[in-house]
């Protein structure tokens, strides 16, 4: 069976992109597609040779942003019981908000190997942005641009060396 890493992370920080991404589908649905609650998508990446499926806990998130603090905490449960590694996106761009701060509690009890990918860091300028993220306790924090190929191979390096 092959490992799986798991994308956490709230509404609208970029997990669609960052799955699409990695296994090079286009499978997730990006953006704003009302009305679909499919929950989970799953995927295969490859790093130098190497496997690991991976699962967009957002699925194609409903687009009541409302509905969300819990549906996260659930999808965050689930991850913890099946996934071998984690992954949890932040908007880099964005104020860094009680949600994602309890979110990173609970992946945090969790005790599975962690990563912080902190999202939208689309110029290595703004990498210093990331930093501010290291108040939610992760150990491991790469700054990323999902859309735009930055920091991925960094991350990919960090995640295959934790399986
Ligand atoms: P999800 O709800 O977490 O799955 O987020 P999505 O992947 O659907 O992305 C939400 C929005 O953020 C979309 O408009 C994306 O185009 C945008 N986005 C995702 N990644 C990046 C990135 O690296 N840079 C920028 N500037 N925007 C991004
Ligand atoms: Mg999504």
């Amino acid at each position: 069976d092959l490992p799986l890493v798991a994308i956490c992370g709230r509404p609208n920080v970029g997990k669609s992109t960052l799955f699409n991404r990695l296994t090079g589908s286009r499978r997730s649905i990006v953006g704003d597609e009302p009305g679909i609650t499919r929950d989970r998508i799953y995927g295969q990446m490859e790093w130098f040779g190497r496997e690991a499926r991976l699962v967009d806990t957002g699925g194609v998130v409903p687009d009541d942003e409302a509905l969300i603090p819990s549906e996260i905490f659930r999808q965050a449960q689930v991850a913890l019981e099946e996934a071998d590694s984690i992954v949890m996106v932040v908007d880099g761009r964005s104020e860094l908000a009680s949600p994602d701060m309890e979110l990173a509690r609970l992946l945090l009890r969790g005790g599975k190997p962690l990563f912080l990918a902190v999202n939208k860091m689309d110029s290595e300028s703004m990498y210093w942005q990331a930093e501010n993220f290291r108040q939610l306790g992760f150990r491991n924090v790469v700054p990323i641009s999902a859309e735009h190929n930055g920091g991925i191979g960094d991350l990919l390096d960090e995640v295959f060396a934790s399986l």
